[in-house]
């Protein structure tokens, strides 16, 4: 935790046109409330005034912040600069689908000050797109990142997806091929994830297919981390690869560095000082409570230096910065050098884990393994 660091500003806007039949996160598949619920993310900012003073990142995420009209990303950017200081050289991120990426619409998206977008492409593969469910078409993903960079952008994610069900290795590197062409400044490879309560883990279970095998999911893993190192990309965290260190998500560094955020609108995390609380994942209730000027808090929890010292370790295994053991040491009072050794010298003999400037960094073959590296 570096209590001096900026703290990033998260704003959940949980409306989707439809919903993708794999998808967890927390959004409605309508979108009338969004009104009632500007007003509400902006009341819910003025509860946080005097514990955040100061952001140098904004981050739209969701659900699909790109239904948001000009008017209504201006007025919630807007009232986070009166609600609190927002650094002048903020990185001021919004999640996009391809389909809603209008030329008008962008140019006015950087004209509200955002510079950084983060597409939600998934994949350059119609089959794959309509299996996911997604209401977009590789063709319209192209045409829209081209529109992104005739607007302007300089600083634009996409998001991918592999281990879809047919999906080959060599399928994969074609669709990584076709990102790497597009030359974004950063990219978000994800493992297809079967979660509960979703369409698709449904269909899964009534279809009998399979997701990749142990085996399999690490051919994928290594295969992306490979061509795109290959082209140029920095590895950084497990799921995520940038053109240059200055590209690495700023916001999302955050999280994996243990800086305080805070996290507006339904099922929206917040972490600061060592406690960490959560809204409810529940829009109504959500805007109820904010009618009512009530927190829409569910729950908080405030870590030992014990739990603190853990999610370090996780958090910090997951990139490729890794743990400054020094930090560390001054932190917690734990030496993982001598507290550790054993377990530390099996993981540099196996390849896993690598001792560098003061660092303890995961290999490549470490990431592919990072959850379970914070248990030694
Ligand atoms: S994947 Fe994105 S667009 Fe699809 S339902 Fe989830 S949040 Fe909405």
């Amino acid at each position: 935790m570096t209590e001096t660091a900026k703290a990033g500003l998260y704003i959940h806007i949980p409306f989707c046109l439809k919903k993708c039949g794999y998808c967890s996160f927390y959004s409605v598949a309508s979108n009338q409330a969004i009104p009632e619920f500007l007003n509400a993310i902006i009341r819910e900012m003025s509860f946080y005034r005097n514990l955040f003073y100061s952001f140098d990142t904004i981050y739209l995420g969701g659900g699909t912040p790109s239904l948001l009209t000009i008017g209504q990303i201006n007025a919630i950017l807007d009232a986070a600069v009166k609600a609190f200081h927002v650094e002048p050289s903020a990185e001021i991120t919004v999640e996009a689908n391809p389909g809603d990426l209008s030329d008008d619409y962008l140019k006015a998206l950087k004209a509200a000050g955002v510079n950084r977008l983060n597409i939600g492409i998934q994949s350059f593969d119609d089959r794959i797109l309509n299996f996911l469910g997604r209401r977009h078409t590789a063709r319209e993903a192209r045409a829209a990142f081209d529109a992104v960079r005739t607007a302007g952008f300089s600083n634009v994610g996409l998001d991918l997806i592999y281990g879809v069900s047919g999906q080959t290795v060599a399928l994969w590197r074609r669709d990584l091929r076709l990102a790497i062409g597009l030359a974004p400044e950063h990219l978000s490879c994800y493992s297809l994830s079967l979660e509960r309560a979703t369409p698709l883990y449904r269909r899964y279970q009534r279809s009998g297919l399979h997701l990749p095998s142990e085996k399999q999911a690490l051919d994928f893993f290594l295969a992306t981390s490979r061509t795109l190192t290959d082209s140029g990309y920095l590895h950084y965290e497990v799921s995520n690869y940038a053109r240059l260190e200055t590209f690495r998500s700023r916001h999302n560094m955050k999280y994996w560095r243990h800086i305080s955020y805070l996290g507006l609108g339904p099922a929206a995390h917040s972490f600061h000082l060592g406690r960490r609380w959560w809204n409810k994942a529940d829009l109504d209730g959500y805007l109820r409570n904010l009618r009512d000027d009530q927190t829409p808090q569910e729950a908080e929890e405030t870590l030992s230096p014990g739990q603190l010292a853990l999610e370090t370790l996780f958090l910090s295994l997951r990139t490729q910065e890794g743990i400054d053991l020094e930090a560390f040491r001054k932190r917690y009072g734990y030496d993982l050098l001598i507290e550790k050794k054993d377990a530390v010298n099996r993981l540099i003999a196996s390849g896993k884990l690598k001792l560098d400037a003061g660092h303890l960094r995961p290999t490549i073959a470490g990431m592919a393994i990072a959850d379970s590296l914070a248990l030694i």
